[in-house]
């Protein structure tokens, strides 16, 4: 899974949504409340909406009342990568997908046992596949 995937910003833009190329490929934020899947619960697998890469599972995914999906680790420590973020006057922990370095959002350290961590995820970022789909 260290099959990094590179494409050109033309290629991108044929790829994701305008949304999702201003939040995955320009590090934006889409509004609190507005994903799709801020408050899913079903059980299933959430991959990068950029390279179908599997980030987080639904076992690993709380209510963190923030407005967007929240978990408190991903699917396996090397399927995200972070990155210092000094943007916007604070210091904070950027997350994005180790295979397409898609943007996905932020770590912060006030999420729940047993990690502490609460992975803050744009839905826009993420693709839902549900566990019957499964083969
Ligand atoms: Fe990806």
């Amino acid at each position: 899974m260290s099959d990094k995937i590179e494409k050109s910003d033309a290629e991108w833009r044929e790829h994701l949504t305008p949304e999702q190329h201003r939040v995955m490929r320009r590090h934006g934020t889409e509004p609190a409340f507005s994903g799709a899947l801020h408050d899913h619960k079903a059980p299933g697998r959430y991959l990068c909406a950029g390279c179908g890469h599997e980030l987080f599972g639904s076992g690993e995914k709380f209510d963190s009342g923030s407005g967007w999906p929240s978990f408190w680790q991903p699917a396996a420590p090397d399927r995200v990568g972070h990155l210092e973020d000094r943007s916007h006057g604070m210091v904070r922990t950027e997350v994005h997908c180790s295979r397409c370095g898609s943007h996905l959002g932020h770590v912060f350290p006030d999420g729940p046992r047993p990690t502490g961590l609460r992975y803050c995820i744009n839905s826009v970022s993420l693709a839902f596949e549900p566990e019957e789909d499964r083969g």
